[in-house]
This record gives structure tokens, sequence and C-alpha cells, in this order.
């Protein structure tokens, strides 16, 4: 019988700031599930959209990991580094014509979105237009079709999203020629041999894009768990957009002792003072990310 195959994890920062507390949140979340699986936990940063990268801010990211006792295994995977291969298969999709060349402009689209009901869905316009020889700015879009995708959530349940009405054809390199997130973090995933994903809820919608995605390239699809994610008093998200503050390195076993109670763990009183390896330690074998079920959000 073949070897059970290793749990995989992974936590994907983008450098776009120091890490915030709602990050470290989906991070402490992703790393107890691999490690109390005695998985790997993988390191990668999303550094693709340049534009959004702030100077510093990876390595700003790395240490404050280490600080917290999150130590990740193998070298860190930087998708910076990985272009050609992200080109080299847009090229295979190109070639096997499920991708088709989109010169829209954002203020096109939203004038036609404005108009219809389910907003910020691609209506198609470019699909069916003739290959010119002159070849102006264009973004590249996927074909998609009325084809269901579902997947099992390990807290939500079944999640199935028909793909021409929920996400239409969407992009997968922007006319900046950035390779888009969708595509970048398939070809990751596969590369990483990533098992398991576990990030926040904010992208769950992506999911079935991804999944999608997987099965035109052959790629096995990880299993997904989609944690809640921290809101402030008025329900936003906690991001680098609205102003989130780096967590403070100067405490770890507080903030780790406060992510613990928002991951509804119930850490025990007298672990509040404990330092971050001990509490670490006691989070990894009381694992029980059942008790986050069903949940979206949690407000700080
Ligand atoms: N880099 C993404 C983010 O910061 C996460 C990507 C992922 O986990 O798939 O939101
Ligand atoms: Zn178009």
């Amino acid at each position: 019988m073949p070897a059970k195959e290793t749990y995989t994890g992974r936590f994907a920062p983008s450098p776009t700031g120091p890490l915030h507390f709602g990050s470290l949140y989906t991070a402490l979340a992703s790393f107890l599930e691999a490690r109390s699986q005695q998985g790997k936990w993988l390191l990668r940063i999303d550094d693709i959209d340049i534009p959004r990268n702030i100077k510093g801010a990876a390595d700003v990211i790395l240490k404050t990991l280490e600080i917290f006792g999150l130590h990740w295994d193998d070298s860190v995977y930087y998708q910076s580094h990985k272009l050609n291969d992200y080109n080299d298969i847009l090229k295979e999709l190109e070639n096997r014509k499920l991708t088709y060349p989109c010169t829209c402009s954002r203020k096109e689209l939203s004038y036609i979105h404005t108009k219809q009901t389910s907003p910020d869905i691609y209506p198609g316009i470019c699909r069916d237009k003739p290959a010119t020889a002159s070849s102006p700015p264009h973004a590249l879009r996927v074909k998609t079709g009325n084809c269901i995708i579902s997947f099992q959530d390990d807290l939500h349940g079944l999640i199935s999203h028909n793909l021409a009405e929920r996400h239409g054809d969407f992009i997968l390199q922007r006319k900046d020629r950035i390779i888009a997130y969708q595509l970048a973090v398939v070809i990751d995933d596969h590369r990483q041999n990533i098992t398991h994903v576990v990030r926040g809820y904010d992208l769950l919608d992506s999911t079935p894009k991804q999944i999608y995605l997987q099965q035109k390239l052959g790629f096995r699809t990880p299993e997904y768990m989609h944690v809640p994610i921290i809101v402030d008093e008025q329900g936003y998200k906690l991001s680098k957009q609205t102003c989130a503050q780096a967590v403070d390195l100067k405490r770890p076993h507080q903030v780790i002792f406060e992510l613990l109670t928002l991951l509804k763990q119930n850490p025990p009183a007298e672990l509040q003072h404990a330092p971050p390896t001990e509490l670490l330690s006691w989070a990894q074998s009381h694992w029980n990310p059942a008790l986050l079920k069903n949940l979206r959000a949690i407000s700080r």
C-alpha cells in the first residue's frame, strides 16, 4: 500500500506591508492545522503583483513569523522567481485555445456592469472577436462555461458554484502583463505539492476558479479550509487597506494568547504569561478547528 502522503500546508502572505493581526490569525490557524497533523508548513511570498509590493516587507514578515515561533519548513518560495513557469503554463493554455485576449477597458466594463444584474462578471465581449494581426494592449481571460465546480470545505461544507453565473471568464494575465493571482496560486500550490490550504474566508469565492484551473491543467485539488476573518467593530476586515496596525513584536505571548482565543481554542488562563513556544505546543496538541465551523468573521 502506498504510504500516506505527508500533509503539506502553506502560508502565503503578500508583501504589501508588515504582518497585521488578521494575517497572523490565518498564519497561526494554518500552522496549527499542519503541525497537529505532523505535516509540513511551507511559506510562500506572494510578491507577483510588483506595483503593490513594499520594499523590505517580505523580510519583516519572515522576521515576525520567527519572533512568534511560527517556523516554516524548506526554503521560502518567492513568486517573483517563478515568472518563467507562469508564462510557460499560460502559453500552454493559450495554445489549447482556452484563453482569449480582452481589450476592454475598466471604464467600458464599469459602464456595462452598472446595467447588469450580477456585477463584476465579464460579459464575454471579446470572446469571439477574430484575432487581429496587430496586438493592442490586452488582458488574457480563460473561457468558462456553465459547469458546476463543487468542493467540500472543512468548515463550511459543500460549496458549489456555476462558473459562468458566478464568475464568468476571469483574468489570467492583466493588461500590464502581470500574472493574475488565480493562475499563480494554482501553479504555486501544485509546485509546492500542497495537500491542504488553510486561508481566510474572504478567499472562499476564489476557490472554484482555482479548482477549475487545476482541472484544466491536470493538477490535484488540495483540501480547503476557510477560517473566519478578523473584523473591526464596524465589521470591516482588518487589512493593510484599512490601516490595520502591524502586530506588536514586543509581546508575542499576549498576541498569541489573544489569537488562540479568537480561534475559539479556549487557552487556559494559566498560560496567559507563558512563553510563545509553550503556548504553541499547548495549542498544537489541543487544536480543534471544528470550533470554527460555519464562522465567516470574528470581531476583535
Ligand atoms: N496572498 C494572499 C493574501 O494575502 C493569500 C493567498 C492564498 O492563501 O491563497 O490574501
Ligand atoms: Zn474584452
